[in-house]
């Protein structure tokens, strides 16, 4: 290409398309887009100003939709059955950082845009803006890859609405709450059968009678043998997964009723009781007979998965597990199974890829967030302290929503300066950060932003080193 770019431009951004030169810019306020020998029907769809030879365009939410509409890279698209990896981004300064990531590795697709209703409202965030913020770094850089979008643990219509408005693909359909533990638990069968009978399954064009009389006494040939679905464990999922997958067909009812580019994902990770292999044979075979075709299963697994630490359990149980699973998806779909609450457990990452023979998606939420505070522990340490800090204090009412093995009375209560970053790999110290992002986004969000976008090349190369070692054992498949 013939462009000389300034000192100002993000060299590894600069692309070409439809014979004009696109690349970023920094200014003194922010980010420019600037653009070289467009016409002007590709510059209507843009809100900027000709300088010169060149055209130039806020970094703003209306121009990223222009951009996402011009280089078609960065319209989010489907991944369908290929390995993937969402990269929670909460701050929405992290993408550059996974791209480069990506790039490093290869063989893996990422999807950037990836926020749940729960992260987004934490954060003050709207579908919106996480698309726009990905779209931008995924243009800084220079990642032309393709990128999915994925609107995260979706429990309501309205939430879903947003994301197909703003340009999501990939819905993450959370019926999860429907889920009833105590059907799991129950030790005698009256209690099951009576649970399940209270169940109302005329909005999915069935009943009680029907449902068993289809699995009841079936059984589903696997490579490592037959699972036989019996009275028992028929009823027992009936009674548990029913009220989820009434709701769950609603959810994508309604997504359906969008017109929408669309897969789906259907999630039940974030349950007490880990799935069954017969609750997960029922589930798929219902949605199936209901013409609705899942890309991806999220089961909740055995064992614990807390945030941002290790796998806590049996790691042989933990393959077995996969290996059930993903004979299931093989026999049922073939779709996807999908591991959340992905980050940070490096021992497991390949027994999941080889289970599933690379037909999995890998799925972090807030790991890069703990990460990039790992640049704010080395450029102010003061500040981080008082992040820790806060995030104490907001300890008890963050944890209601996670699954946690930190003592807060373990972390050191003054720490020093040169502490600070052993306090971001410290498993205490580290989860009660990575949960504390609401309360301490909400009072030094802007403060920390200032740090990361003072220091976006450290920034970018924690998160890159971070997510290698996530995505490296998904690339060999
Ligand atoms: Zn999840």
């Amino acid at each position: 290409m013939s462009v000389n770019l300034p000192v100002e431009a993000y060299e590894v951004s600069l692309v070409s398309h439809g014979g004009s030169q696109f690349w970023l810019e920094r200014t003194t306020s922010g980010k420019e887009l600037v653009v070289s020998g467009a016409d002007d029907s590709t510059l209507a769809a843009f809100d900027g100003r000709q300088e010169g030879e060149v055209f130039r365009a806020e970094a703003s939410p209306e121009n990223a939709r222009a951009l996402r509409g011009t280089l078609p890279w960065l319209k989010p698209r489907l991944w369908g059955l290929e390995t993937s990896a969402g990269t929670g981004d909460r701050l929405g300064l992290c993408t550059p950082g996974h791209a480069r990531a990506f790039d490093a590795v290869g063989g893996v697709n990422p999807v950037f845009a990836q926020q749940s209703t729960r992260e987004m409202g934490r954060t003050h965030r709207t579908p919106r803006n996480v698309l726009d913020d990905a779209t931008w770094g995924t243009f800084e850089a220079g990642w032309t890859g393709g990128v999915g979008a994925d609107a995260d643990h979706q429990k309501t219509e309205e939430s879903l609405s947003e994301c197909a408005e703003a340009g999501f693909v990939f819905y993450t359909i959370d019926p999860g709450d429907g889920m009833d533990m105590d059907a799991h638990e129950a030790d005698d069968e009256a209690t099951v059968r009576r649970k399940a009978a209270g169940l109302d399954f005329s909005s999915v064009d069935t009943t009680l009678e029907d449902l068993a009389s289809r699995y009841v006494g079936t059984s589903i040939d696997l490579e490592s043998g037959r699972l036989v679905l019996d009275e028992e464990s028929v009823y027992r999922a009936i009674a548990k997964a029913g009220p989820a997958i009434t709701r769950g067909v609603e959810l994508i009812r309604h997504v359906d009723s969008l017109g929408v580019e669309r897969e789906y994902e259907f999630a039940i990770d974030e349950t007490d009781k880990p799935t069954t292999a017969v609750e997960h044979a029922i589930i798929v075979s219902e949605l199936n007979r209901l013409g609705v075709d899942i890309v991806s299963f999220a089961p909740r697994w055995v064992g614990q998965f807390e945030k941002g630490v290790e796998y806590i359990g049996s790691r042989e149980a933990l393959r077995a597990d996969f290996r059930q699973h993903a004979e299931l998806a093989r026999a049922l779909g073939p779709y996807k199974l999908s591991l959340h609450s992905g980050s940070d457990k490096f021992s497991i990452y390949p027994a999941f890829a080889e289970e599933t023979r690379g037909v999995c998606h890998l799925k972090t939420a807030g790991t890069s967030w703990v990460e990039a505070l790992r640049v704010v522990a080395r450029h102010d340490p003061a500040l981080l302290r008082e992040v820790l800090a806060l995030s104490l204090e907001s300890f008890e009412e963050n944890r209601h929503s996670y699954h946690l093995s930190c003592d807060p009375t373990r972390i050191p209560a003054n720490p020093a300066d040169g502490q600070m970053d052993q306090l971001i790999t410290d498993l205490d110290s580290r989860q009660v950060m990575h949960v504390g992002y609401g309360a301490v986004l909400e009072q030094f969000g802007d403060r920390i932003k200032d740090i990361l976008r003072a220091n976006e090349e450290e920034l970018y190369g924690v998160i890159r080193d971070h997510f290698v070692a996530h995505l490296e054992p998904f690339a060999r498949h």
